[in-house]
């Protein structure tokens, strides 16, 4: 159904201007939604999806447009080339720009942005070669497969073509890797950071691409106006731009509502205004900030979403739409070399960190072997899941030394530490909860297959990216949530949503495994059936560490255990052991935490647990 609508509206596109009845008003319009939906996409991937602020897309697409407009008209450059010469200007000064502000934090771009804009308005408006503020005139048409465009029904075709073909490769690109590592931007938190992702480079892959896909915009623009002039790059048009994104949301066909929505709307104020309040003011600002506050408040996604739960509604079409079997076979990915069984593979030795005056954790020492099970146990602010941040790089330590398979940790950012194999999850749940189930575990998967974003963009390497979903599902099946591939992990159970990020973690390929409380929130059979994965887990040489405040499912499962409280090691040995330690019994047992008990009904006595 989706797909005949598509279809319909490809074909009143296509007929509209062939159509000799259409006003000439209405392709004039649909030009100028086309040049603002190339923008708007680029914002849509840039802040809709990837979280970062832009004021400054007028100013890409005033670079399109001055250089083609230069170079044609003084240098008498194809406009094809001026194409070139502009996509590749405008890749520098966003790739310079971006690499300079996106690394700072949060609001260093959108105020970059803005006084990069506001510098190359005025810039344009002052060079004598570029015709100061008259700006240049007497640009030729776009000769394309041997037609002039010298019209605007002409032109059209081949704006309307690029908006769709760059709508297409968004679409692909973020139905990929380089895609899934985008939309994880958002959230922060350095979650995708341990799995290899490296985010400060996904920013400013988005960045520039936003960015050309303005300065493409802008091209067509010189080319159809056939003359330019510094107002239509200033501020004032990069907030319109965001406005337009800011309606269209965080789809790709928002890109054509927002800038669609808009104008239209910006037409129309522009006309019924001043015949109702005798003015000539721009009221349009006022109407679109009102807009903008109610947009933000009921539909922090954009339009679209509402548009199309609608129509899902109308045509009775709704959940399950994707389908609902596994994705199809693919190669298996190549696995890491694991450690034989027995061999050291993590060495914590004195590591210390300190939050102010707090010591969180205090010069903790312990070793972990492959093939093994290790507990770490202790009362709430003991310090486990600091110490899981300090092993995963995600704090690091004030002193000590941590070591994995003769790598130093302690110095390592955790990107580096997940690529020597080393995956986690968190004790309070970080996935993407509008990304599939399956699309979250192979962001897991990241390091395991390289695919970039041209290739991916271009749809045109498949292999790897069926590869690492596959990958995804054989894990998701592994710890029992296949039948929920294709559900939005947001809607899982907490428990569940637990299981999801051991397969994530697992997708990884880890030689260690770090679990925090993963057994929370879980039923007494779901425990089971996860104790029994950690166990398979085991046998294949994998080594885990395990915080969990299940006393029942520690004892059974581990090996070893290391009792933490106030940030100092108070015990360590096998559960048996820690069973009988009078310190620990004195301490924990004392009655500071009555829901821990090391008996319980199931398996009364548990000495001995499992070894
Ligand atoms: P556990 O996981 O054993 O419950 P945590 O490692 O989360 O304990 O916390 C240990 C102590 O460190 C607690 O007192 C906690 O308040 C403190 N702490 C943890 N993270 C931070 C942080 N980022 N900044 C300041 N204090 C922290
Ligand atoms: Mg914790």
């Amino acid at each position: 159904m989706n797909r005949i609508i598509l279809i319909l509206f490809l074909i009143v596109m296509l007929v509209l201007p062939a159509w000799s009845g259409t006003p000439e008003f209405w392709i004039t319009q649909l030009n100028y939604i086309g040049l603002a939906a190339l923008v708007v996409l680029g914002l849509i991937l840039l802040t809709g999806v990837g979280g970062l602020t832009s004021f400054g897309q007028a100013a890409f697409v005033g670079i399109g447009a001055y250089t083609t407009a230069y170079l044609t008209t003084a240098s008498g450059w194809s406009p094809w080339l001026a194409l070139l010469a502009g996509l590749v200007i405008t890749f520098v000064v966003a790739y310079v720009l971006g690499a300079i502000t996106l690394r700072l934090s949060g609001h260093y771009l959108p105020l970059g942005t803005i006084a990069w804009c506001l510098s190359l308005y005025y810039l344009f408006g002052n060079l004598e070669f570029l015709g100061q503020y008259d700006g240049i005139a007497g640009i030729q048409p776009i000769n394309f497969l041997g037609l002039s465009l010298r019209d605007g029904r002409d032109i059209y075709y081949l704006i309307w073509l690029v908006v769709l073909l760059s709508m297409w490769a968004t679409r692909n690109l973020l139905d990929s890797r380089p895609g899934r590592a985008i939309r994880a931007l958002r959230s922060g938190g350095g979650m995708a950071e341990s799995f290899g992702v490296n985010m400060a480079s996904y920013k400013v892959i988005i960045f520039v691409y936003s960015a050309l896909l303005a300065c493409l915009s802008g091209w067509l623009y010189a080319h159809m106006q056939r003359a330019v002039s510094p107002s239509p790059f200033g501020l004032n048009y990069g907030i319109e731009y965001l406005f337009m994104a800011v309606v269209g949301g965080t789809s790709v066909w928002g890109a054509i509502v927002g800038s669609g929505l808009i104008l239209t709307l910006k037409d129309q104020i522009q006309n019924v205004l001043p015949k109702v309040i005798d003015t000539t003011a721009n009221f349009e600002l006022v109407v679109f900030g009102i807009l903008m506050i109610l947009v933000l408040q009921y539909a922090r996604d954009g339009v679209w979403p509402i548009i199309s739960s609608k129509w899902a509604d109308i045509t009775g079409q709704s959940k399950g739409r994707r389908a609902a079997s596994a994705p199809p076979e693919a190669p298996a990915l190549p696995q890491r070399q694991r450690p034989e069984a027995g061999k050291l593979v993590l060495e914590v030795d004195a590591a210390r960190k300190e939050f102010g005056g707090l010591v969180a954790v205090n010069d903790i020492s312990f070793t972990l072997k492959a093939g093994e099970i290790m507990g770490l146990i202790g009362p709430n602010g003991a310090g486990k899941s600091t110490t899981f941040n300090l092993i995963t790089g995600v704090l690091p330590a004030t002193s000590g030394k941590i070591s994995f398979l003769g790598h130093r940790l302690d110095k390592m950012p955790s990107r580096e530490i997940a690529k020597l194999g080393v995956g986690r999850t968190f004790q309070h749940v970080q996935l993407l909860p509008t990304m599939t189930v399956l699309e979250n575990v192979a962001l897991g998967a990241h390091l395991r297959g390289e695919v970039g974003v041209v290739p991916a963009a271009l749809r045109i390497e498949r292999r790897t990216e069926a590869a690492l979903l596959h990958e995804a599902a054989k894990q998701l099946q592994r710890v029992g949530l296949g039948d929920y591939l294709y559900e939005q992990a947001g809607n899982l159970a907490l428990g569940q949503q637990r299981i999801l990020e051991i397969a994530r973690a697992l997708a990884a390929d880890p030689v260690l495994l770090l679990l925090d409380e993963p057994a929370a929130g879980l039923r007494y059979k779901e425990k089971q059936e996860l104790a029994g994965v950690l166990d398979q887990l085991r046998k294949e040489g994998m080594s885990i560490l395990l915080v969990e405040h299940d006393m029942d499912f520690v004892m059974n499962l581990t090996d070893h255990l290391v009792v933490m409280d106030f940030g100092t090691k108070l015990a360590e040995g096998t559960p048996a052991e820690i069973q009988q330690n009078p310190v620990v019994l004195e301490a924990y047992l004392g009655g500071i935490d009555d829901d821990i008990e090391f008996e319980t009904p199931e398996t009364p006595a548990t000495a001995g647990g499992t070894a």
